[in-house]
């Protein structure tokens, strides 16, 4: 079997066999990297699957390895893994496996080769090549994953109601491996998916998140979301996002189905960027649409705030998916306020001011913002698409001038929330908010200018309507650049 490894990878797997030979058992490559390399993709780990013990393997094939690597191991699992060079191998001892209906965890017995490819998710997972020394590099296919893998199908080694019932996490596998390798589900599997979608509750958050972040990071995200959709999958875990699908039609007058719009924005963003969280900030940018929808006679269908209400809706989605509740959310739930912004300058008479006011707000992020709001544009009118291209050319010129001159995405007023508490000896308040937004929009605006003194003339004056009179002095700051 040709299977195009490195002189190295090459060289740790004839230890592996050579080792296996002395301990008198069978050992094969197994499952991803067996997959990965006949399709000529990446690889970065290795999974080695043996009769007997797979720790102790493990273990005896890192003694003769220089330097020798560091085992660690899961004796429960009867699993092993080491890192050699950047190289990441996994060891296990090849199982038999029974499950109980309450519970993915499933009782484990030592098996033979054929009983663990028995357990694999896929045909196409179960390749297995030998490396004991005898038949080095002969491929053991018992399902025929070889001709799916030709064929690009997603196929279960046993009826796919026993594989997906045993271990409900293989659904989203399914799936994933569909949208990542471009491959079909077989129909008789994706019917099986159907029957047995509600079982997905029984397995962990993380877990489904992880497949779901795997099919975002994937070149067209839109083919899995779809079939999560399709599937009855996504409303388990995800049922703000299918709330957007559907088309309501009141006096002859429909709305876009939200669900498919937002998936092809998804896939405009992921054709323009690799950052996974453009693409979930793409995924969220209409989720507050449910929410705000209205029919306003004469007017037809609007969802006025629909930005605010998703970027209010992230956090909870984030804490709902088990997501980082850290600065990659926030930076969705921003780009999610904001992404009607770039749009809105595309309107005639916009004033530098105006401009200047979104380079503040997006700061850092206003060239993914201004990613997110091109790939919002989805009409299906090609002279509509056009026109808004075309403006929208115009505001990103506009923005890069404004910005050479004015340098606001890194700007900041010259006196801050911290100073003016000082100034004014107060806590974090409403008072403080009101006092930092008229620095900053007076200068903006051009009313005033971007020193020190014109801020804290206005600050004064602006305090004395809350009745607030200065009671400390702060430090000046270095004057920074004019917006
Ligand atoms: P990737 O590494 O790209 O996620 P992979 O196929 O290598 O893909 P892993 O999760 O690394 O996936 O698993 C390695 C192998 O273990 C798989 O190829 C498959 O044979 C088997 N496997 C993993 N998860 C399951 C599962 N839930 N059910 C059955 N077999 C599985
Ligand atoms: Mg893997």
């Amino acid at each position: 079997m040709d299977i195009n490894c490195s002189a190295e990878e090459l060289s740790i797997f004839e230890t592996v066999g050579r080792v296996s030979d002395q301990m008198s058992t069978e050992c094969y490559l197994i499952g991803g990297f067996v997959r990965d390399k006949l399709l000529g993709r990446p690889t970065k780990d290795a999974d080695i699957v043996c009769t007997g013990d797979g720790i102790a393997l493990a273990q005896a094939v890192a003694h003769q390895l220089k330097p020798k690597p560091h085992v660690s191991y899961f004796k429960n699992f009867g699993t092993a893994h080491f890192r050699f060079h950047e190289f990441d191998v996994e060891f296990v001892g090849a199982r038999k496996e029974s499950y109980r209906a309450e519970s993915r965890k499933p009782d484990v017995e030592p098996g033979t080769i054929q009983d663990d490819q028995l357990r694999r998710d896929f045909t196409i997972n179960a390749l297995a090549v030998s490396l004991n020394k005898e038949n080095f590099g002969k491929l053991t296919d018992p399902f025929n994953g070889l001709a799916d893998l030709e064929s690009k199908i997603i196929r279960t080694p046993l009826g796919p109601d026993i594989t997906f019932s045993d271990d409900p996490l293989r659904m989203m596998r399914a799936i994933r491996f569909a949208t990542q390798l471009q491959f079909d589900i077989l129909p008789e599997v994706f019917d099986a998916i159907c029957r047995n979608a509600e079982r997905i509750k029984i397995i962990s958050q993380e877990r489904i998140t992880d497949e779901l972040n795997k099919i975002m990071a994937a070149p067209k995200p839109s083919v899995g979301l779809d079939l999560l959709y399709k599937s009855g999958l996504l409303k388990y875990f995800f049922p703000q996002f299918v709330d957007l699908t559907g088309v309501e039609i009141i006096e002859g007058k429909g709305h876009k189905d939200n669900f498919y719009h937002t998936l092809q924005v998804i896939d405009n963003t992921a054709a323009k960027s690799d950052n996974l969280w453009l693409r979930w900030a793409a995924l969220l940018h209409d989720i507050g649409k449910p929410a705000t929808k209205r029919f306003e006679d004469g007017h037809g269908w609007t969802f006025h705030g629909h930005e605010v209400v998703g970027e209010r809706m992230t956090p909870r989605i984030f804490k709902q998916l088990k997501l980082p509740l850290n600065e990659k959310m926030k930076y969705v739930a921003k780009l999610v306020s904001l992404h009607l912004r770039p749009i809105s300058l595309t309107k005639e008479d916009i004033t530098d001011s105006a401009m200047r006011r979104l380079l503040f707000d997006a700061g850092e992020d206003i060239d993914d913002l201004m990613i997110l709001c091109e790939s919002d544009i989805t009409s299906k009118n090609k002279q509509k698409v056009k026109r808004f291209l075309e403006n929208f050319e115009m505001v990103k010129e506009r923005l890069i001038a404004v910005e050479e001159n004015d340098r606001i995405r890194t700007w900041q007023p010259p006196i801050s929330g911290d100073d003016i508490m000082h100034i004014f000896n107060l806590t974090p308040s409403r008072e403080v908010g009101v006092l930092k937004n008229a620095i900053k929009d007076a200068i903006l605006d051009g009313v005033i200018t971007n020193s020190y003194d014109a801020a804290y003339a206005l600050l004064v004056a602006k305090a004395a309507e809350l009745n607030l009179q200065p009671v400390n002095t702060v430090a000046r700051q270095e004057e920074n650049n004019q917006p």
